[in-house]
């Protein structure tokens, strides 16, 4: 006959298996921690080039998941900036305007502190704002080339940079997202220096990701296709020009060969990827650059 002895009795009944950490529901060293609602209520977050677009989507966004937010842009968009804050004061958070130019590494210093002494602790820093240009690449000057990388490269290392400094003085763990595109898997021609600005993003969310992860910092991007902003209009204008388009003309023909849900992208197509890497459930997710693109690249 099988004599069955309970695992917990003999357990307690060795004193060199005592010894040996158990699996316990309690025991710190075996249970993950999770952002618990209360903690998911008090978050703060930056959000650059967020007086419009997909940076404003993602405000409101993040102010709907419980974040307070700063919202940053250039002083040439201060108005819509002030009536973002209000839309988000009016969902019942807290949130400033903060003008400052991204590619400034002095002034993104001024916007996280005056966000820590108007907001509280930073938690989330989106490093959304970015310029476009449709030029040739043999058309390009030292100016437009440089240009592109201040605002889209340099911006996005002076906000994860000076974050990441603020988290780590805070001792608190955090997240850095930044804005690729689907330009920073594959060019597109005439957008040349704007892809390669894309990319360096990637390159420098993957490189953030592998020094910032012993501070217990995550640090992504996100990718939008063709989402229907300002920074299209232009895009669609210039393209057209080029190739002989009226207005409208580019997006659609983009829209209908390259993207395979067949619709173009609203900014909130991307406000909810950027919700799900700024909140708990991408905890275990960092170095990524999430594509949102309806389906024009697939990994
Ligand atoms: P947008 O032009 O409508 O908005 C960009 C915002 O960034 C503007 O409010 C602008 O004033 C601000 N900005 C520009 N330079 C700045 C600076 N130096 N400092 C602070 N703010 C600055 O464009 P959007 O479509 O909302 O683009 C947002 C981000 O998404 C950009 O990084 C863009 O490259 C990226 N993106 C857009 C698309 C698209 O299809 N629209 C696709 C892929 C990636």
């Amino acid at each position: 006959m099988a004599c069955r002895i309970p695992a917990r009795a003999l357990w307690q009944s060795s004193p060199r298996l005592a010894l040996i950490p158990r699996v316990t529901s309690q025991g710190p060293r075996w249970t993950r921690h999770y952002t618990t609602p209360a903690e998911s209520q008090n978050r703060t977050a930056i959000v650059t080039g967020s007086a419009r677009g997909i940076g404003k989507a993602i405000a409101l966004r993040l102010a709907q998941d419980g974040y307070d937010i700063c919202v940053n842009d250039i002083p040439a968009n201060k108005s819509g900036a002030e009536s973002v804050v209000s839309e988000i004061k009016n969902l019942g958070r807290n949130a400033f305007p903060f003008m400052a130019d991204v590619s400034n590494l002095q002034e993104v210093e001024n916007m996280v502190s005056a966000s820590v002494s108007e907001l509280g602790p930073l938690n989330t820093m989106v490093a959304n704002a970015g310029i476009a240009q449709v030029k040739a690449l043999l058309d390009l000057t030292e100016q437009d080339l440089k240009r592109m990388f201040e605002v889209n490269v340099y911006g996005v290392y002076n906000c994860y940079s000076t974050a990441a400094k603020q988290l780590i003085s805070q001792s608190t763990p955090g997240k850095l997202i930044g804005c690729s595109s689907i330009v920073g898997f594959k060019p597109f021609p005439l957008l040349s220096h704007y892809s390669a600005s894309k990319w360096a993003v990637r390159g420098l969310t993957q490189a953030f990701a592998m020094e910032m992860a012993r501070h217990k910092i995550t640090v992504n991007a996100y990718a939008p296709g063709i989402v229907g902003t300002a920074m299209w209009d232009l895009i669609d204008e210039e393209l057209g020009k080029i190739d002989g388009r009226k207005k409208g003309e580019t997006i659609k023909k983009y829209t209908d060969e390259l993207i395979a849900l067949g619709r173009t992208s609203v900014p909130e197509d991307v406000a909810k990827v950027v919700s799900f890497l700024s909140g708990p459930d991408s905890e275990y997710v960092t170095g990524q650059t999430l594509l949102v693109d309806g389906g024009i690249i697939f990994t």
